[in-house]
């Protein structure tokens, strides 16, 4: 059959040479119509963190397709939205929050940015219009999104239709100012009375290849945006339930967000769906009148009952494996197989964040990179390098032996090709 399929982040070469057609998936493993068998290194695009085809949430889909597939939220309800509203408020630190229920992380973005921007309209604040985030930060790919996001390859061609009013810099530590936030305080204070909110991936800026910054930083982040009248939105689409050893990354900084933005593993990877979820002080300042403070904001499948369902299962799976605190205690295991790559003479850096392992080859290695990857994809590991970048970021429930199997293969073929 001829490939009709506009292939997201796929350069045209790559498509040419063909590539495997997964059908179907087993715990850690992808399987292509040949048989082979890959282990998802990145847990298909950091969302399946626990593996695939885990019965609970299989079996938990399937009951509620034969119960009820669909029924809008706008002006109804239903059981398993009602539960998942109150199960996700209750993740909070302050439990009294309401969630505005999406499908992909960038939807859950754009409902953020539009519930900031018109909290401060429902204030009689209109000229508090601006959202900014971090330098090399990633929201998504719809057009707000785009605007909060600074990853220059994927906007050139954007640059003149979105937003970037400022951006806050990427955080650089130095000996007076060990979190490196003095200057996007600055940025804060210059802008307080235009800026809706500032938007941050939490500890973790992925798509920019997983540059790690302080808690320090995030805390203070959250004060400074507190005593500037700025709404903090953070951005846990890509780290929250588990990845970084907490159930979500903000907790290593102890703050209490205005609002999340949760996606990816909130269903597992097993349903797309993603959420806002957004403290009640905000929420509160929406009424019937005047009709501008309405919120008229929403998708079709908001609150999707399969998608609830596979989010409720997802959730009680967390819990009941005790999946965070097992991620705490594989990411110490990861961190001490990674290191012997540090001795590498290729390697620049190692990075490590919970269940994120990062080796950064020096720039020279750049011819080598698609090497590195095709030959660890023959050895059945499904690598997605970012530049010179090679990260492991697996299902959560990974074994040990499997996880320890994936590390060495990374070292032996990064030694194979560069040493
Ligand atoms: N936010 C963050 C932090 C992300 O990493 C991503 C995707 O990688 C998104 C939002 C967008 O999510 P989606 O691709 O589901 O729209």
């Amino acid at each position: 059959m001829k490939n009709k399929i506009f292939h997201p982040y796929t350069p045209f070469s790559v498509i040419e040479k063909g590539f495997p057609n997964m059908v179907r998936g087993e715990g850690i493993y992808l399987f292509d119509d040949r048989g082979n068998q890959y282990v998802d290194v990145v847990s298909s695009w950091w969302a399946c963190a626990l593996g695939h085809g885990h019965p609970k949430v299989v079996e938990a889909i399937k009951k509620q397709a034969g119960i009820l597939q669909h029924s809008i939220t706008g002006g109804l309800t239903h059981p398993g939205v009602l539960e998942l509203a109150d199960k996700l408020a209750n993740l909070m630190p302050t439990p009294e929050r309401h969630t505005v229920f999406a499908s992909d992380g960038c939807s859950a973005v754009e409902a953020a940015l539009k519930i900031a921007i018109q909290y401060w309209h429902n204030l009689g604040q209109p000229e508090k219009t601006w959202v900014i985030g971090m330098d090399q930060g990633y929201h998504g790919d719809s057009l707000g999104a785009l605007g909060a996001g600074f990853v220059d390859g994927f906007h050139k061609p954007f640059d003149r239709v979105v937003a970037h009013h400022a951006k806050l810099p990427f955080p650089c530590p130095t000996e007076n100012d060990p979190d490196g936030f003095e200057p996007s305080q600055m940025v804060i204070e210059r802008h307080a009375d235009k800026l809706a909110a500032v938007i941050v991936e939490p500890l973790c800026l992925g798509s920019a290849g997983m540059k790690i910054y302080s808690a320090g930083y995030l805390k203070k982040l959250a004060d400074c945006c507190a005593t500037n009248n700025v709404l903090l939105i953070v951005d846990e689409v890509a780290m929250g339930f588990g990845r970084t050893g907490k159930r979500f990354a903000f907790n290593h900084a102890g703050i209490d967000p205005d609002m999340v933005t949760v996606g990816k593993a909130l269903t597992a990877g097993y349903m797309p769906m993603s959420a806002c979820i957004v403290k009640d002080e905000i929420h509160n300042t929406f009424s019937d009148t005047p009709e501008d403070h309405t919120f008229y904001h929403g998708n079709t499948y908001a609150g999707h009952p399969i998608g609830c369902a596979a989010a409720l299962a997802a959730l009680d799976v967390y819990e009941a494996e005790d999946t965070v605190a097992r991620a705490a205690e594989m990411a110490e295991k990861m961190k001490q197989w990674m290191q012997p790559m540090g001795e590498l003479e290729c390697v620049k850096e190692l990075r490590f964040l919970g269940m994120i392992g990062v080796v950064e080859l020096k720039p020279e290695t750049k011819p080598l990179v698609a090497k590195i990857k095709a030959s660890l994809f023959g050895q059945g590991y499904l690598f997605r390098p970012l530049g010179t970048m090679f990260y492991l970021m697996p299902p959560l429930v990974i074994s040990d032996d499997d996880l320890r199997a994936a590390v060495y293969a990374l070292q032996q073929t990064i030694e194979e090709f560069c040493e």
